[in-house]
């Protein structure tokens, strides 16, 4: 088969011939049939950002496919099924585990990071990381829902608790943010409003379902939202930049007692507001980091039940020969994408 595999920042990924690797116990082979391209690959990839434990490796974390083997001792699967894949590979033991929050394992492994991905002919791991995907769903989305709409869900509902009729601010309408927007529109939000610098973005949040957009390069996004909201801010900010001054934004957009959650990632110290108005507006500065299981089952059924509409999510497709020209469209945005997805 063939893989991608990574060996430094700013190198293009090798397309290698490589050993499938046969299913241990508890294990299953997978066919992909595809796997998006994230942010998170342009980190370790293109901008070295994100470094890796070891290398080479394969990257590739958000997959779709069929299963193609299983291992000794696995029930419940068998070779044909479509499958999408969750990433995280959790010990099972650790107290995170125990709790429930496999995401937080301690012992865990991601999925093209620091065990091999799915930019590849095939993918080798255990069989609880596999989630049924109904033929509703073609498997460009389902390559999407285990990363790009389960960790925005997991934003806005898990971590937001986002009830209906409140006011929501979207920092950031690429991958994620654009489906914060349609879950946040889905769960009933009254007022959203989308902020991003790109154009392209913007009118993508409004074809989402915003309500209204906030151009951040027109100074103080803080400012519009709290004029787009009658002077009082939002109940629930959304941020999913990853950088110091969108956090910083997210919180000034708040009104007392409303919370914002962080989604995005990147080396920057986050900036609290002084404590006499951090605590005497009682916000919540809350942490979201992936998904559950639980949050990809559910958005799968909702794709499938055509509730969450995602096909426009997956702007373009690239064979795996062609790799490096998908991070390299990924990352100059051109053509505006949201997700590119691989097909091998
Ligand atoms: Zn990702
Ligand atoms: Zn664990």
């Amino acid at each position: 088969m063939r893989a991608a595999r990574f060996y430094a920042p700013g190198t293009p990924l090798a397309l290698e011939e490589m050993a499938a690797t046969p299913p241990g116990p508890g294990e299953a082979r997978v066919e992909v049939k595809g796997c998006g391209i994230c942010g998170t690959d342009l980190h370790i990839a293109l901008e070295g950002t994100i470094q890796l434990p070891k290398t080479p490796v394969t990257l590739g974390h958000e997959a779709a496919g069929v299963v193609a083997e299983i291992g000794p001792g696995v029930s419940g699967w068998a070779p044909g099924d479509r499958v999408a894949i969750f990433p995280n590979v959790a010990c099972g033991a650790c107290y995170a585990c125990r709790e429930g929050r496999e995401v937080l394992c301690l012992n865990g492994q991601v999925l093209g990071i620091n065990r091999d991905g799915a930019f590849a002919d095939s993918v080798t791991l255990p069989a609880s990381c596999l989630i049924p995907l109904p033929e509703a769903v073609p498997f460009t989305v389902g390559a999407i829902v285990a990363d790009a709409v389960s960790t925005a869900y997991r934003a806005v509902v898990g971590r937001g608790g986002l009830r209906s009729g409140e006011r929501v601010a979207v920092f950031g309408c690429g991958g994620l943010g654009v489906h914060g927007i349609k879950i946040a529109r889905l769960r009933g939000a009254a007022q959203i409003i989308a902020v991003d610098v790109a154009p392209g973005a913007l009118r993508r949040a409004r074809e989402a379902g915003a309500t209204e957009t906030v151009d951040a390069k027109e100074g103080d996004a803080a400012k519009q939202i709290r004029s787009l909201t009658a002077g009082e801010g939002v109940d629930l900010a959304l941020e999913f930049v990853g950088l110091r001054a969108s956090v910083t934004e997210a919180l000034r957009s708040l009104k007392r007692g409303a919370r914002a959650v962080v989604a995005g990632v990147g080396p920057d110290r986050v900036e609290l507001p002084p404590l006499r108005s951090f605590v005497g507006s009682e916000i919540s500065l809350l942490a979201s980091m992936g998904s559950t299981r639980e949050d990809v089952r559910t958005v799968i059924q909702l794709a499938a039940g055509g509730r969450l509409e995602l096909a426009s999510s997956v702007t373009g497709e690239v064979p795996l020969s062609q790799i490096n020209d998908g991070l390299r469209r990924a990352f100059t945005k051109e053509g505006d994408p949201v997700r590119i997805v691989v097909v091998p």
